[in-house]
């Protein structure tokens, strides 16, 4: 059977109650361009889909990438995550992760709402973590036509790339 990717569960649930968590999901902290795609899939997705979706995870700070890293090397618990900091997209601002909502429970075990969802995302010119190759992700977005590597080369840090978005 088909199963959604664990670790963005994993993930929002190590995050659920800890301090820092409204702030990892707070679409201020994305990408502009990020924020208005995760503003515009919440409300199509409702509208088109009649699919209430939350976003789970934004952007991630070098602390927060560490610590999501640490676990299940150096603390306890399975590991979560296989990109150090600024491997993750997410420390660029420009991931979001989303998980579909039903009578207010986030439901992580319906292959086919992450499917529709990422069909929606892609249409609106979103990446979506669903066809990644490696480690299928569906419930995770990222911006087209970029990686850390070109990120890392051109601006050197997330915190310089992030200075430079002009807000
Ligand atoms: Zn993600």
């Amino acid at each position: 059977m088909e199963s959604v990717c664990i670790i963005p569960v994993l993930i929002a649930m190590l995050c659920n109650g800890v301090k820092g968590e409204r702030k990892m999901k707070d679409l201020n902290r994305l990408h502009p361009w990020m924020k208005t795609q995760a503003e515009t899939l919440k409300v199509r997705s409702k509208l088109e889909l009649g699919i209430d979706i939350i976003i789970t995870q934004t952007l991630r700070t070098k602390t927060e990438q560490d610590e999501l890293w640490a676990q299940g090397r150096t603390t306890p618990g399975v590991k979560v995550t296989n990109a150090k900091y600024p491997q993750s997209m997410h420390c660029w601002g420009l991931a979001f992760d989303f998980v579909p909502v039903i009578g207010g429970k986030a439901i992580w075990n319906k292959p086919d709402l992450f499917k529709k969802i990422g069909a929606l995302g892609k249409s609106m010119g979103l990446t979506w973590g669903g066809d990644f190759k490696s480690l299928k992700d569906m419930p995770h977005f990222e911006a087209p036509n970029h990686d850390w590597k070109e990120l890392q080369a051109k601006y050197g840090t997330p915190e310089k790339y992030i200075a430079t978005w002009g807000k």
